[in-house]
């Protein structure tokens, strides 16, 4: 089928081996790639119930049917394995620059398994396969790391993907990064690297995927571009990017703040897009084949970070630094920022289990002493977290884990292992649908139905009704993560345009109802690798203190309303009164 190239690449770690392997085209007709056909690759050869640290389970990377191809916003892969963090379905998805030389090696997917004796790093070209030594490499941080392999392999265009030392160390929230500061930075996928003693792999080539129709796609991409370049959304990512969500959500009173204590952080202008704007130099920055260019380049101007460098921050580490610790200084989350970067970890866990460590300390659970607002200690805490020395060792464990151990399983705030990205639920309740439901935990970016419940497309209170629209978002969601897209252009591909892409790189016409069909297939098979997992609907739920504890405006989540609104979720999905039946047909919307 075109937009791929129909073979996947597997790599046996233990013994430094490969093989190729043809796709089904039949799956790539109903999976489209990316996501779908990352949790294909994992249900058939991961055995049920593996221990995610083990050799046994696979690393997954794949590409989609609009990877290298000059469709805007198609820049990213996805990387999927079994959690180390949730023991359930991980996956996560990175843009900057490497998906280009990713797809130029000739595959629609690389599957790792076993593990090395020692540390490697793997060269994957259209030519070969190499092992190369990483003990040099080994403990260096990320930016170091991608400087010395691709200046080993200056002449060849390469892209990098690294860990850090909190992946060699296994912390149970590490990321893999690439381009410097784009990171695949949920569910653990950095800790699976490191298991594998893999440091790095380079990819690099000069294989072109075959599309349908290369002239329709470049006049297509001209029409997008000339339509929605001066786009008011456009205009909003590219001059403020997501940090602008500071002020939306305390305006909502739902940014998450003093561990999840209240919706409002009352310093917040001081960690805004317009804080951004005073105290940094700022520069818009894009992924390849972007035009809205949310990413923002950055410079301290003034104080102990002067010069410090870097893509971000992002909302959602504004948010789990500044809201949740409680940090009123741009230069400081910087400076965390950076940090996580180096290491390699995930700044929305980082900085929801720094906070759970501040409320340890505040009850003397601890020995540290450790207080909100307080950067230098925050700082401190994620190089022992990296380094797992102390009560580092015992968060890099994971927000599930950490909070049981220290006696505070009730006051953490997650879903299946996964803490929340910065939307409080108790403010909007369809992202309580949203976290509950999600196949990875409490994940925002499967739905992104904040946007629906921001932008007023459907009542704040609203609870009937909710599921539907909530569907129609996850099954956009799904089609990105499959072909796979940026989210940030869900507003300009619509149903429609989602097709019109799928005709043109792979040559399949398919209407709305086939599409929702295809994204209602890629839900099924994400559910069912969680229920193989061990996952009950039981697991569809949100922490006590979001039903229990009301915010300073009263807002709360009832339970009957979060139940109602999963029954019809599963519904809709197909799944039966109790979640477990994945062999009804789906009720699909109208076309
Ligand atoms: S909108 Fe942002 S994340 Fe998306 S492709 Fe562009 S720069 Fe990358």
């Amino acid at each position: 089928m075109n937009g791929f190239f129909n073979r996947i690449l597997v790599i046996d770690a233990t013994h430094q081996t490969f093989s190729t392997e043809p796709v089904n085209e039949t799956d790539l007709q109903l999976m489209l790639g990316g996501k779908g056909l990352g949790v294909s690759l994992l249900l058939q050869k991961n055995p049920a119930g593996v221990d995610p640290l083990s050799p046994e389970n696979h690393l997954v990377i794949t590409l989609g049917p609009t990877s290298d191809s000059l469709i805007y916003g198609s820049c990213r892969y996805c990387i999927l394995s079994k959690s180390p963090l949730t023991g359930f379905l991980g996956h996560s998805y990175s843009g900057g620059h490497l998906a280009i030389p990713m797809s130029r090696t000739g595959y629609d997917a690389f599957v790792i398994h076993g593990a090395s004796e020692k540390p490697v790093w793997i060269e994957i070209s259209d030519t070969d396969i190499q092992f190369h030594d990483a003990t040099g490499l080994w403990g260096k941080d990320t930016y170091q790391t991608e400087d010395a392999i691709k200046s080993i392999l200056s002449d060849m265009n390469a892209g990098v993907m690294t860990i850090g030392p909190a992946g060699e160390k296994c912390v149970r929230f590490a990321v893999v990064e690439n381009d410097y500061w784009r990171s695949a930075g949920r569910t653990g996928m950095g800790a699976i690297m490191g298991s594998k003693q893999i440091k790095a792999i380079a990819f690099h080539g000069i294989q072109q995927r075959p599309f349908a129709d290369p002239e329709g796609i470049r006049a297509y991409s001209k029409q997008i571009l000339s339509t929605f370049r001066d786009h008011k959304a456009t205009d909003a990512y590219r001059n403020f990017g997501t940090p602008m969500m500071v002020a939306m959500l305390n305006t909502a009173n739902a940014f998450p703040t003093r561990y999840w204590s209240s919706g409002k952080f009352e310093n917040w202008p001081s960690i805004s897009a317009d804080a951004m704007a005073d105290r940094l130099n700022v520069k818009p920055k894009s992924c390849k084949t972007c035009f809205i260019g949310c990413g923002k380049l950055s410079q301290v101007k003034a104080g102990r970070h002067t010069g410090l460098k870097l893509e971000g921050p992002e909302y959602e580490t504004i948010y789990a630094f500044g809201g949740l610790c409680m940090i009123d200084s741009i230069e400081e989350i910087v400076h965390l920022n950076d940090l996580c970067d180096r290491l390699g970890m995930d700044t929305i866990s980082a900085g929801n289990l720094a906070a759970l460590a501040i409320e340890a300390s505040l009850r003397n659970l601890i020995s540290e002493k450790l207080e909100y607002g307080n950067a230098r200690q925050i700082a401190d805490l994620l190089q022992k977290i990296s380094d797992r020395s102390g009560i580092g060792d015992i968060l890099a464990r994971g927000i599930k884990a950490a909070s049981q151990y220290l006696g505070l399983a009730d006051l953490a705030i997650h879903v299946k292992g996964l803490e929340p990205a910065g939307y409080d639920p108790r403010g909007l309740n369809g992202m309580a649908l949203a976290y509950a439901v999600s196949d990875r935990g409490a994940c925002h970016l499967r739905s992104t139905f904040y946007k629906a419940e921001l932008a007023g497309l459907i009542p704040l209170d609203q609870v009937d009704g909710k599921a539907k629209l909530f569907v129609d978002f996850e099954d956009r969601c799904t089609l990105h993560d499959c072909l796979i897209t940026c989210r940030f252009y869900r507003d300009f591909y619509t149903w429609d345009e989602l097709s019109r892409i799928i005709e043109l790189t792979t040559g399949l016409k398919l209407n709305r109802v086939e599409l929702a069909e295809r994204a209602a297939y890629v839900s099924n098979l994400a559910r069912r690798f969680n229920i193989q997992e061990g996952m009950t609907p039981l697991d569809d739920t949100l922490p006590g203190r979001f039903f229990n504890e009301p915010l300073e405006n009263g807002a709360t989540i009832r339970t009957e309303d979060l139940y109602r609104m999963i029954q019809e979720y599963y519904l809709i999905r197909g799944w039966g009164k109790d979640g477990l039946d994945l062999n009804r047909t789906p009720i699909l919307r109208d076309a």
